[in-house]
């Protein structure tokens, strides 16, 4: 569902761009919008949440698809986390739809799904993994790496039930806006991948803006 955001960027409290490839990391308070926008286009950000009053309370896909009835995202989704209460809801959208389903790529991953020889590509869990080493101070460790969302990444499920990746449907200036319900730890890996379509073969920054 696409909806329109009348936040002004000028307004933000805080901005931040996060380059092809690289993590974000951020506590963001109950109230505050935030926005994570595609500068250039089919970009996908793997996200994950966590309540920043206790990390093992976190965003859970499985919760959020079963109390949703759908299994994308977009304006209007309530994200919940594995204790099923309310983390964020997704308050603008002028994508119009973000996936949770396809998890994230690894190293792992993309050896089994591409070739051998891209394990030492870079790859959004290693991303994470240095995030949480770099920031001590948010006391995650590997075990809260788990489910995530990926947004702006266009993995549509088929009739039969089938996953596929396909060609993005974002593009430059479209954006995601969330409201936190609680306050939130917003870890973002800006997906390096360039195996599949995810980012468009081309990996591109993002920006991070904050209000309230
Ligand atoms: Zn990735």
């Amino acid at each position: 569902m696409i909806k329109q955001s009348l936040l002004n960027p000028e307004q933000a409290v805080f901005r931040q761009t996060v380059g092809a490839g690289d993590y974000f990391i951020h506590t963001v308070k109950q109230g505050q919008v935030f926005r994570i926008l595609d500068l250039e286009g089919n970009q996908a950000a793997d996200t994950l949440f966590y309540s920043a009053a206790d990390t093992s309370e976190r965003y859970s896909a499985m919760d959020t698809i079963r109390e949703q009835s759908n299994l994308y995202l977009t304006a209007g989704s309530i994200l919940k986390t594995n204790e099923n209460n309310d983390l964020l809801e997704v308050v603008a959208d002028t994508c119009g739809r973000h996936d949770t389903v396809g998890g994230a790529c690894a190293t792992e991953s993309n050896t089994v799904r591409y070739d051998l020889e891209k394990r030492c590509m870079h790859a959004c869990r290693d991303s994470w993994m240095l995030a949480i080493q770099e920031h001590e101070e948010y006391g995650l460790s590997k075990a809260d790496i788990t489910h995530n969302i990926n947004f702006f990444m266009n993995v549509p499920v088929t009739a039969e039930g089938g996953l596929t990746f396909e060609d993005g449907i974002s593009g430059a200036g479209k954006y995601v806006e969330l409201k936190a319900l609680m306050d939130v730890v917003v870890l973002i890996s800006n997906c390096p991948q360039l195996n599949n379509p995810c980012n468009g073969y081309n990996p591109t920054p993002i920006e991070v803006l904050v209000w309230g």
